[in-house]
């Protein structure tokens, strides 16, 4: 064959395959664990099917629900979507179909992305205003599914609770997705501020076949506003929908020409193994693809801390640096100054009766030390000092950022004040530059946020998100903030999370290497949208061991261990087994220490000591890098539960074995997973509670591994290697 003749077949081919690709209106995305097939329709798009490799394909029955309506002037329009071939993109890592509307002139971008070679793949959707003049656009969901499913075919939900306030007593949910299931599950930045509020989810389900290979998908929605998400089982159908929470409603969101209304971030992926075997694949998703790269370069990630709320708002300078030498001392890698250093609520500059030298002292004394220097402030909250720089809610020039006009008497709490609408751009400006000024200024080499970050609904009319329902809102005072619920309490968030979200990404460029903790009153804001803008969240806000090892075992189905913080704080350890019970029970994710270990006796200190030497050589390895199998019932402080991590690649793992207070079982048998079942395992007892050992992988993947303990509220940490013979 000639050059020429070559060439010309060449281009031809070109030809062809170019025009396949215009007239294309179908797309495939994979990764190892999930495949989908996406259809763009005349007038909408659609998720065709979801397949786990090697297992009977989800096939999805419904098109994504485009929004039917725009309102202009407030006269509404219906719109007419029609698909823009030209627009649309196709490649192996992305699918974009885009619809038009040309009146009013929107466009809807239908986007599928995969981050990584495995895992899940992402879905959104944007809408832009190419019109000239505002446009308000009604709910539009970020993923709506209606699986065919096989009337007899036995589905099961799994679904876990924030740690939010207390973990309640269930935490995990595994039930029967059974004929008329109808279940909706919730999250924004505030659940259960009221005991009576249903628990709030992290927002994540997942749904298995109960079968052998127990195969499912799950989805997770990476954003902290108002979100929910909802399934229900009728007949052959699985219906769901996820993404921005449309109660109350009527939702609606303003768009300025040119302006993106951007649905938030959805995941869907597919597993095999169960909720550990989702797990396994997104915690190490949410690592590499949510992470912060920074961060996790870092080897001493998760850090051991030791905080300063073992003593209250009664931290002063010689506490703090008598904190440091003992922190130095016990081998820890942070002190964190919480609450009680600042002047007064909304007045971030060090209180000088406390800290006559200032704050950047203290943490120049802990750099000394060899330690970083963390710092809690509420830097969204106003209170009532005049002094300069403070955030003043009477000062007229900020009143307007308030969620509504506080009346006369209203007086802030020691560390509580009120929430600012942050979706005012004068606000979050204002924010960004004093977050800025904290973490320059007192030399930080971590910003931990709590209170209630994000306003729940505005009572504004003049703000960026939309006005209330004057006729159906309700304004209420809690935890020293007011509140207000009416149908723009979701517009409102989604403005507000969307300029933190900003302040953080801002924040981290400029300041590289700079940690955040995401606490919001404890554990209120343990979601994927938090997980890609900080690096670790305080998974509750109780601190005794029970509650710690609960939030733990809830949350660490679907993020990163190394995420995860326990705060420890001040128990009754009479035995020196129950004070390594104590610290053990924080000690599966991140460490945080919040008792005054200055009054540790000699015994304890040492054996503190020793435990975070432990932790930091041993545990955090396996912590960052191992797979996590949740190999016990979900702990209820009476009888035995366990951890256990292992690590494949480093043939190496531990199993956290914790004793409740049970009188009657000394002795308990776990049932590993992960392991292989001819090869030989070398167990050690760290404790030594037990002889070391050497068992098969069929042996303790079949309950032969026995943990004697003679003490309750006790523990043992049981190391696991292969075997060379
Ligand atoms: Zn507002």
């Amino acid at each position: 064959m000639s050059l020429v003749i070559r060439i010309a077949t060449i281009s031809l081919l070109c030809l062809i395959l170019g025009l396949a690709a215009l007239g294309q209106t179908s797309a495939r995305l994979q990764t190892s664990d999930t495949e989908l097939a996406l259809e763009a329709g005349p007038i909408g798009p659609r998720l065709i099917s979801l397949t786990v490799p090697g297992q009977p394909r989800w096939e999805n029955r419904a098109s994504e629900g485009l929004i039917a309506s725009a309102f202009v002037s407030d006269k509404e329009t219906t719109l007419q979507w029609t698909f823009d071939r030209d627009a649309s993109q196709i490649s192996d890592q992305q699918v974009a179909f885009v619809y038009e509307s040309s009146s009013p002139r929107l466009r809807l971008t239908w986007e599928w992305r995969t981050r990584q070679a495995y895992g899940p793949i992402e879905h959104q959707i944007r809408i832009k205003n190419l019109d000239s003049q505002e446009i308000w656009i009604p709910m539009q969901d970020s993923l709506v599914f209606n699986w065919q499913v096989d009337p007899g075919t036995p589905l099961e939900h799994f679904f876990v609770e924030k740690g939010a306030n207390t973990p309640s007593p269930v935490g995990t949910h595994q039930v029967a997705l059974a004929q008329g299931y109808h279940w909706t599950g919730t999250s924004s930045t505030y659940g259960d501020l009221n005991e009576s509020d249903p628990r709030e989810i992290i927002p994540w389900s997942l749904v298995q076949r109960k079968d052998a290979a127990r195969t499912g998908w799950y989805a997770g929605i990476e954003f902290s506003g108002r979100t929910r998400i909802s399934l229900t089982r009728e007949k052959d159908s699985l219906q769901g929908a996820m993404g921005l929470n449309p109660d109350l409603s009527p939702f609606r969101t303003r768009l300025m020409p040119g302006e993106v209304f951007e649905t938030p971030v959805v995941f869907l992926g597919g597993f095999r193994g169960g909720a550990d075997g989702a797990g396994n694949g997104l915690r190490r998703w949410v690592r590499d693809v949510l992470g912060n790269p920074e961060t996790w370069k870092n080897p001493d990630y998760p850090l051991v801390v030791n905080n300063s709320w073992g003593l209250g708002m009664e931290i002063n300078e010689d506490l703090a640096l008598r904190m440091i030498r003992d922190s130095a001392e016990l081998g820890v890698d942070m002190f964190h100054v919480d609450a009680g250093w600042f002047r007064s609520v909304g007045d971030w500059y060090p209180n000088l009766q406390k800290f006559p030298h200032g704050l950047a002292v203290i943490a120049d004394d802990a750099h000394k030390h060899g330690l970083k220097f963390g710092l809690w402030v509420d830097w969204t909250q106003a209170g009532l000092s005049t002094e300069p720089g403070a955030l003043n809610a009477r000062d007229p020039k900020v009143h307007d950022w308030m969620v509504t006009d506080l009346p006369a008497d209203w007086k802030p709490e020691p560390f509580k004040g009120q929430t600012i609408d942050l979706g005012v751009p004068e606000a979050k400006l204002w924010a960004q530059k004093e977050v800025e000024r904290i973490v320059t200024d007192y030399h930080l080499d971590m910003l931990e946020h709590d209170g209630y970050l994000v306003a729940h609904g505005c009572d504004r009319t003049d703000h960026p998100h939309a006005a209330p329902d004057p006729l159906n809102k309700c304004i209420y005072k809690s935890w020293g903030s007011y509140w207000v619920d009416s149908s723009n309490s979701t517009d409102v968030s989604y403005h507000a999370v969307r300029a933190y979200y900003d302040i953080y990404s801002k924040l981290r460029q400029d300041h590289p290497g700079l940690l955040f903790e995401m606490c919001n009153d404890g554990g209120r804001m343990v979601d994927f949208g938090s997980a890609a803008h900080g690096d670790y969240f305080s998974i509750t806000d109780t601190y005794d061991p029970l509650s710690n090892r609960r939030a733990f075992y809830d949350t660490s189905h679907v993020l990163p261990s190394a995420m995860l913080e326990s705060y420890v704080e001040k128990w009754p350890t009479p035995r020196i087994e129950n004070f390594r019970y104590m610290l053990r029970s924080g000690m599966m994710g991140w460490l945080t220490i919040m008792t005054d270990t200055n009054a540790w006796s000699a015994e304890q200190h040492a054996e503190a000591k020793r435990e975070i030497d432990l932790y930091k050589k041993e545990l955090r390895p396996l912590i960052r890098d191992a797979n996590l199998y949740h190999i016990s019932v979900r702990p209820d402080g009476v009888h035995w539960d366990g951890i256990e991590y292992w690590d494949a690649a480093r043939r190496h793992g531990v199993i956290y074995a914790f004793r409740g207070t049970t009188e009657t079982e000394k002795t308990h048998a776990f049932t590993l997973e992960g392991l292989q079942t001819s090869v030989r395992y070398l167990v050690k007892f760290h404790d030594h509670s037990s002889p070391d050992r050497t068992v098969t992988g069929r042996e303790l993947m079949t309950g032969a591994l026995k943990v004697t303990l003679p003490f309750p509220n006790s523990s043992e940490l049981i190391f696991l290697e292969e075997s060379a013979h």
